[in-house]
Protein backbone atom coordinates (compact mmCIF):
# COMPACT_ATOMS: atom_id res chain seq x y z
CA UNK A 1 0.00 0.00 0.00
CA UNK A 2 1.75 2.97 -1.24
CA UNK A 3 0.49 5.64 0.54
CA UNK A 4 3.81 6.71 2.03
CA UNK A 5 5.43 6.70 -1.39
CA UNK A 6 2.57 9.23 -3.17
CA UNK A 7 3.04 10.99 0.25
CA UNK A 8 7.16 11.57 -0.30
CA UNK A 9 6.55 12.72 -3.76
CA UNK A 10 3.48 14.88 -3.16
CA UNK A 11 6.02 16.36 -0.46
CA UNK A 12 8.69 16.61 -3.31
CA UNK A 13 7.05 18.35 -5.52
CA UNK A 14 6.09 20.87 -3.08
CA UNK A 15 9.60 21.67 -2.38
CA UNK A 16 10.51 21.68 -5.95
CA UNK A 17 7.41 24.54 -6.46
CA UNK A 18 8.93 26.30 -3.50
CA UNK A 19 5.02 25.26 -1.71
CA UNK A 20 4.25 24.03 1.72
CA UNK A 21 2.85 20.68 1.65
CA UNK A 22 0.50 21.48 4.67
CA UNK A 23 -1.07 23.87 1.33
CA UNK A 24 -2.05 20.69 -0.81
CA UNK A 25 -4.13 18.02 0.18
CA UNK A 26 -4.00 14.76 -0.70
CA UNK A 27 -7.66 13.61 -1.36
CA UNK A 28 -7.36 9.59 -1.71
CA UNK A 29 -10.16 8.59 -4.37
CA UNK A 30 -11.39 5.35 -2.90
CA UNK A 31 -14.23 4.80 -5.59
CA UNK A 32 -14.51 0.87 -6.79
CA UNK A 33 -12.03 -0.19 -4.25
CA UNK A 34 -12.68 -3.17 -1.68
CA UNK A 35 -13.03 -1.81 1.77
CA UNK A 36 -9.81 -3.79 3.07
CA UNK A 37 -8.01 -1.29 0.90
CA UNK A 38 -9.42 1.87 2.49
CA UNK A 39 -9.37 0.59 5.21
CA UNK A 40 -5.18 -0.20 5.40
CA UNK A 41 -5.16 3.31 4.34
CA UNK A 42 -7.40 4.30 7.12
CA UNK A 43 -5.14 2.28 9.32
CA UNK A 44 -2.17 4.43 8.02
CA UNK A 45 -4.22 7.53 9.42
CA UNK A 46 -5.05 9.09 6.29
CA UNK A 47 -8.08 10.81 6.43
CA UNK A 48 -9.18 12.83 3.71
CA UNK A 49 -11.01 11.04 0.63
CA UNK A 50 -13.23 11.06 -2.21
CA UNK A 51 -15.48 9.02 -4.03
CA UNK A 52 -17.61 9.92 -7.19
CA UNK A 53 -20.98 8.28 -6.38
CA UNK A 54 -23.35 9.67 -4.01
CA UNK A 55 -25.15 6.00 -3.53
CA UNK A 56 -21.18 4.66 -3.12
CA UNK A 57 -20.58 6.55 -0.81
CA UNK A 58 -23.51 5.93 1.40
CA UNK A 59 -22.90 2.56 1.40
CA UNK A 60 -19.38 3.31 2.72
CA UNK A 61 -18.40 6.20 4.85
CA UNK A 62 -21.23 6.36 7.34
CA UNK A 63 -19.80 2.98 8.81
CA UNK A 64 -15.70 4.25 8.41
CA UNK A 65 -16.96 7.20 10.50
CA UNK A 66 -18.17 5.15 13.36
CA UNK A 67 -14.56 4.28 13.50
CA UNK A 68 -12.50 6.60 12.33
CA UNK A 69 -12.64 10.38 13.74
CA UNK A 70 -12.33 13.27 11.58
CA UNK A 71 -12.76 11.49 8.01
CA UNK A 72 -13.24 14.73 5.29
CA UNK A 73 -15.43 13.08 2.42
CA UNK A 74 -14.92 14.50 -1.18
CA UNK A 75 -17.71 14.02 -3.43
CA UNK A 76 -15.62 14.15 -6.84
CA UNK A 77 -18.26 12.92 -9.81
CA UNK A 78 -21.13 14.42 -11.52
CA UNK A 79 -24.24 14.81 -9.84
CA UNK A 80 -27.96 14.76 -9.92
CA UNK A 81 -30.10 17.04 -8.29
CA UNK A 82 -32.48 14.24 -6.70
CA UNK A 83 -29.36 13.33 -5.22
CA UNK A 84 -28.32 16.80 -3.57
CA UNK A 85 -29.24 16.71 0.18
CA UNK A 86 -28.18 13.41 0.60
CA UNK A 87 -24.78 14.66 -1.03
CA UNK A 88 -24.97 17.71 1.16
CA UNK A 89 -24.89 15.87 4.36
CA UNK A 90 -22.40 13.00 3.33
CA UNK A 91 -19.44 15.04 2.16
CA UNK A 92 -17.45 17.95 3.56
CA UNK A 93 -16.94 19.11 -0.23
CA UNK A 94 -18.41 18.93 -3.45
CA UNK A 95 -15.94 19.40 -6.37
CA UNK A 96 -18.78 19.23 -9.33
CA UNK A 97 -21.21 21.96 -9.64
CA UNK A 98 -21.23 22.67 -13.21
CA UNK A 99 -25.30 24.35 -13.71
CA UNK A 100 -27.61 26.29 -11.89
CA UNK A 101 -30.11 24.07 -11.25
CA UNK A 102 -27.90 22.17 -9.08
CA UNK A 103 -26.29 25.29 -7.25
CA UNK A 104 -29.60 25.90 -6.91
CA UNK A 105 -30.78 23.04 -5.10
CA UNK A 106 -27.64 23.15 -3.33
CA UNK A 107 -29.05 26.70 -2.09
CA UNK A 108 -32.42 25.40 -1.16
CA UNK A 109 -31.04 22.61 1.44
CA UNK A 110 -27.99 24.54 2.61
CA UNK A 111 -31.48 26.96 4.18
CA UNK A 112 -32.94 23.86 5.12
CA UNK A 113 -29.79 22.00 6.65
CA UNK A 114 -28.23 25.35 8.22
CA UNK A 115 -24.94 23.84 6.80
CA UNK A 116 -23.20 23.57 3.14
CA UNK A 117 -20.15 22.13 2.18
CA UNK A 118 -17.12 23.59 0.59
CA UNK A 119 -18.00 24.08 -2.89
CA UNK A 120 -15.76 23.97 -5.62
CA UNK A 121 -17.01 24.91 -9.44
CA UNK A 122 -15.79 21.92 -12.32
CA UNK A 123 -14.61 23.78 -15.21
CA UNK A 124 -14.60 21.67 -18.54
CA UNK A 125 -11.49 23.17 -19.67
CA UNK A 126 -11.19 20.62 -22.90
CA UNK A 127 -14.39 21.77 -23.71
CA UNK A 128 -15.14 18.18 -24.62
CA UNK A 129 -19.46 17.51 -25.03
CA UNK A 130 -19.06 14.34 -23.19
CA UNK A 131 -17.77 16.02 -20.16
CA UNK A 132 -19.47 17.72 -17.52
CA UNK A 133 -18.02 21.24 -16.41
CA UNK A 134 -18.63 24.80 -17.38
CA UNK A 135 -16.96 26.44 -20.44
CA UNK A 136 -14.01 28.46 -19.60
CA UNK A 137 -15.65 31.40 -21.30
CA UNK A 138 -19.02 30.81 -19.23
CA UNK A 139 -17.16 30.52 -15.83
CA UNK A 140 -16.86 34.26 -14.24
CA UNK A 141 -20.49 34.53 -14.64
CA UNK A 142 -21.55 31.36 -12.86
CA UNK A 143 -18.69 31.95 -10.08
CA UNK A 144 -21.14 35.16 -9.97
CA UNK A 145 -24.52 33.47 -9.91
CA UNK A 146 -23.30 30.53 -7.45
CA UNK A 147 -21.71 33.81 -5.13
CA UNK A 148 -25.17 35.45 -5.49
CA UNK A 149 -26.72 32.42 -3.98
CA UNK A 150 -24.81 33.05 -0.78
CA UNK A 151 -22.82 29.36 -1.23
CA UNK A 152 -19.28 28.50 0.07
CA UNK A 153 -17.48 28.55 -3.73
CA UNK A 154 -13.58 27.82 -2.62
CA UNK A 155 -12.71 27.20 -6.15
CA UNK A 156 -12.23 25.76 -9.06
CA UNK A 157 -11.87 21.72 -10.44
CA UNK A 158 -10.95 20.54 -13.69
CA UNK A 159 -10.71 16.80 -15.22
CA UNK A 160 -8.00 17.56 -18.28
CA UNK A 161 -8.75 15.56 -21.57
CA UNK A 162 -7.03 12.10 -21.58
CA UNK A 163 -5.07 12.96 -25.14
CA UNK A 164 -3.60 15.99 -24.19
CA UNK A 165 -0.93 17.88 -22.19
CA UNK A 166 -2.28 18.15 -18.75
CA UNK A 167 -0.40 20.62 -17.46
CA UNK A 168 -2.05 23.39 -20.25
CA UNK A 169 -5.59 22.40 -18.13
CA UNK A 170 -3.88 23.22 -14.50
CA UNK A 171 -2.56 26.72 -16.06
CA UNK A 172 -5.93 27.57 -17.67
CA UNK A 173 -7.96 26.91 -14.47
CA UNK A 174 -5.29 28.34 -12.58
CA UNK A 175 -6.12 31.46 -14.51
CA UNK A 176 -9.28 31.72 -14.18
CA UNK A 177 -9.53 31.31 -10.48
CA UNK A 178 -7.10 33.70 -10.11
CA UNK A 179 -9.31 36.36 -12.21
CA UNK A 180 -12.00 34.92 -9.44
CA UNK A 181 -10.19 35.61 -6.50
CA UNK A 182 -10.79 31.96 -5.97
CA UNK A 183 -7.67 30.05 -4.13
CA UNK A 184 -8.71 26.60 -4.06
CA UNK A 185 -7.61 23.99 -7.23
CA UNK A 186 -8.65 20.81 -7.26
CA UNK A 187 -6.79 19.57 -10.19
CA UNK A 188 -4.53 16.39 -10.60
CA UNK A 189 -4.46 12.52 -10.64
CA UNK A 190 -2.53 9.86 -10.45
CA UNK A 191 -0.71 10.28 -13.48
CA UNK A 192 -0.14 14.23 -13.18
CA UNK A 193 -0.38 15.28 -9.87
CA UNK A 194 3.14 16.38 -9.75
CA UNK A 195 2.41 19.05 -12.51
CA UNK A 196 -0.52 20.24 -10.72
CA UNK A 197 1.49 20.38 -7.61
CA UNK A 198 3.46 22.97 -9.88
CA UNK A 199 0.97 24.99 -11.02
CA UNK A 200 -0.73 25.38 -7.91
CA UNK A 201 -3.23 22.60 -7.04
CA UNK A 202 -4.43 22.82 -3.06
CA UNK A 203 -5.99 19.61 -3.74
CA UNK A 204 -5.11 16.84 -5.83
CA UNK A 205 -6.94 13.83 -6.39
CA UNK A 206 -5.24 10.23 -6.03
CA UNK A 207 -6.82 6.94 -6.47
CA UNK A 208 -5.11 3.95 -8.47
CA UNK A 209 -1.75 4.79 -7.10
CA UNK A 210 -2.75 4.76 -3.12
CA UNK A 211 -5.14 1.94 -3.61
CA UNK A 212 -3.82 -0.01 -6.73
CA UNK A 213 -6.02 -0.16 -10.17
CA UNK A 214 -9.60 -0.03 -9.43
CA UNK A 215 -11.77 -3.40 -9.92
CA UNK A 216 -14.88 -2.86 -11.54
CA UNK A 217 -17.24 -6.04 -10.70
C1 LIG B 1 -11.41 8.41 -10.35
C2 LIG B 1 -11.11 9.86 -10.29
C3 LIG B 1 -9.85 10.32 -9.88
C4 LIG B 1 -8.69 9.41 -9.52
O1 LIG B 1 -8.14 8.85 -10.67
P1 LIG B 1 -6.75 8.07 -10.63
O2 LIG B 1 -6.25 8.17 -12.01
O3 LIG B 1 -7.04 6.68 -10.20
O4 LIG B 1 -5.86 8.77 -9.68
C5 LIG B 1 -9.67 11.69 -9.80
N1 LIG B 1 -10.65 12.56 -10.11
C6 LIG B 1 -11.86 12.15 -10.51
C7 LIG B 1 -12.90 13.16 -10.82
C8 LIG B 1 -12.14 10.79 -10.61
O5 LIG B 1 -13.37 10.39 -11.00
Amino acid sequence: MPLAEIQARVASACDAAGRNTADVKLIAVSKVQPNARVQAVLEQGHRIFGENKVQEAASKWPDFRTQYADIELHLIGPLQTNKVKQAMQLAEAIHTVDRPKLANAIARHAQDLGACPDLYIQVNTGEEPQKSGVLPTDTDAFVAEVRALDLPVKGLMCIPPVDEEPSLHFALLAKIAARNDLTGLSMGMSSDFESAIALGATHIRVGSAIFGERVYG
